[in-house]
């Protein structure tokens, strides 16, 4: 799957506080210059984004109290880390006591455009007004929104992001004499929003707020320790920092630092939880927790249920090989499951890179280029091949012709520890349309999210494989250990959690 999907970035803030907060433990061994340890902290966010990467920081006694760095190119291109003269002056120039960062990739607008590149800075004469944004999700009603400034409100847009979208409108409910209170700013965003919205917000004055959207759709995480508070969407990139009490927001959270100090508030009443599915199946670092729940584990009790699912004979001549690498943990479990060793009879080749955070004219090239098969593990075998996901699977069907002509391999059977991708994603992942995607044309009316035999036959046919099997959608609650009903599940059910996402997707339909 790995060609098929674009990501709606990464983000990262850090403060170093007047003093140490309530809840911290051990004071880290961290410079003022918090602002340095912004590129090794969206290195651990790269798996959200590989186009450009930037940071904003603050720094009170710099004429340029907010000064934002970003560039295209994967974080360590951006911020040249491969040359420790120009990586070191970066980090000086840069220098602060707070900083906001960013990886992107582009759900919307130009790829390799340094003008879509985050964080988003705003200047003004005025310290409150003047900000930088860098944000993570999307906008379902964009269009809408977009509409509405342009025709009621005599705006202009130079580019074409929702983060421009909510630059203007936090920009305006910034507006007045007196600076205002940031939940009431975010409850006014919320009020008007609809979609997934994680937002890292700095200003001149040194407020500073990370917010997650009322649904949670994308994962958002803080920690604090001593005086440096850190948040981003995946605890990896915390604990890698070396926080050890990681916080997850809750929907309709935000972690405010105002004159120093911090602290976390509800800025909009949650709506019904729908954290993304996809998170934990696929996006998220393997060693990252979403919601208190593993990823790594979500992943192997998939694998699980995958094999109890099994009814295909499994005898000596079989080999469980996992797509890699973001499948290895469904493929371990599955195989310790039906016994039947796991073996890596598919290599990726790692300087073609991740292909579905490519651009697209470069994802046909690298899908062909992407895997090598191990033939003295694969010929003669049936070989079970676990996948994470399939969405467009250009990349999957190239893989398994190289499995049966390159690999030698008798029989090849796909479990997939995902169910079926039906529908758009308007929350975020690069799914806009129906036609794009490999499931839908074999899906009958009324699917409800569990593919029919028949159905599984058609696809098996398609991909030129023996036998195929999903996980279910009813298995995805069990499978992440979450109450199936607070998941967003939209794009393997064709029920999605806003309004907006609804009415898009019949629109679509
Ligand atoms: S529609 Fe699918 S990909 Fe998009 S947020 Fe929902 S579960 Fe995730």
């Amino acid at each position: 799957m790995k060609d098929d999907l674009k990501h709606e970035c990464g983000l990262a803030a850090l403060y170093w506080l007047d003093e140490p907060y309530e809840k911290g433990g051990a004071a880290l061994e961290e410079p003022e210059n918090v602002a340095g340890l912004m590129p090794s902290m969206l290195l651990d966010l790269q798996n959200r984004g590989q186009l450009a990467s930037g940071m904003t920081s603050y720094e009170p006694d710099r004429r340029q109290i907010l000064h934002t760095f970003k560039d295209v190119g994967t974080v360590s291109e951006g911020f040249r880390m491969s040359h420790t003269g120009k990586h070191a002056s970066i980090l000086e120039e840069y220098t602060g006591r707070a900083a906001i960062g960013h990886t992107r990739y582009a759900t919307s607008g130009e790829e390799d455009d340094v003008r879509y590149a985050q964080p988003f800075e705003r200047q003004h004469g005025r310290v409150w007004k003047w900000f930088s944004l860098a944000f993570n999700g999307n906008l379902a009603n964009y269009t809408h929104l977009r509409e509405r400034l342009l025709s009621k409100r005599g705006y202009h847009f130079t580019l074409n992001t929702d983060t421009e979208i909510i630059m203007h409108t936090l920009a305006y409910r910034l507006r007045g004499e007196r600076m205002p209170n940031l939940a009431k700013v975010m409850g006014g965003l919320a009020r008007d929003f609809d979609g997934a919205f994680n937002i890292a917000f700095l200003d001149a004055a040194g407020r500073m707020f990370v917010s997650r959207d009322p649904t949670g759709y994308r994962p958002l995480c803080w920690a604090v320790q001593g005086r440096l508070f850190g948040a981003a969407n995946e605890s990896t990139a915390l604990l890698n920092l070396g926080f050890t009490d990681i916080h997850h927001l809750q929907p309709g959270e935000m972690a405010i630092v105002e004159e120093g100090q911090l602290r976390i508030e509800q800025y909009a009443k949650p709506e019904k939880p729908a954290c993304c599915f996809f998170e934990w199946v696929y996006f998220s670092n393997v060693a990252s927790e979403i919601d208190g729940q593993g990823v790594y584990q979500s992943r192997a009790r998939a694998g699980r249920i995958l094999a109890e699912m099994e009814d295909e004979e499994i005898g000596d001549d079989c080999i469980v090989v996992p797509v890699p690498d973001t499948a290895k943990a469904a493929a371990d479990a599955y195989a310790f499951h039906v016994g039947a060793p796991c073996m890596e009879g598919v290599i990726r080749n790692r300087y073609v890179g991740r292909t579905f955070i490519q651009p697209v004219s470069t994802r046909e090239k690298s899908a062909k280029s992407k895997y090598t098969t191990v033939r003295s593990l694969m010929q003669g075998q049936r070989v079970f091949l676990v996948e994470d996901s399939i969405v467009r699977s250009l990349t999957l069907k190239t893989l398994i012709q190289q499995i049966r002509v390159n690999g030698g391999a008798a029989e090849v059977h796909v479990r997939v520890a995902c169910p079926p991708i039906v529908g758009p994603c308007f929350y975020g992942i690069n799914m806009s349309t129906v036609g794009e995607l490999f499931a839908p044309p074999f899906a009958p009316t009324r699917y409800k999210g569990d593919p029919t035999q028949q159905m599984l036959k058609k696809m098996a046919r398609s991909l030129k494989v023996d036998t195929l099997k999903y996980l279910p959608t009813s298995a995805l609650g069990d499978a992440i250990n979450v109450p199936q009903e607070s998941l967003c599940r939209g794009c393997v059910t064709g029920k999605y959690p806003s309004s907006w996402g609804n009415r898009m997707y019949r629109r679509l339909s």
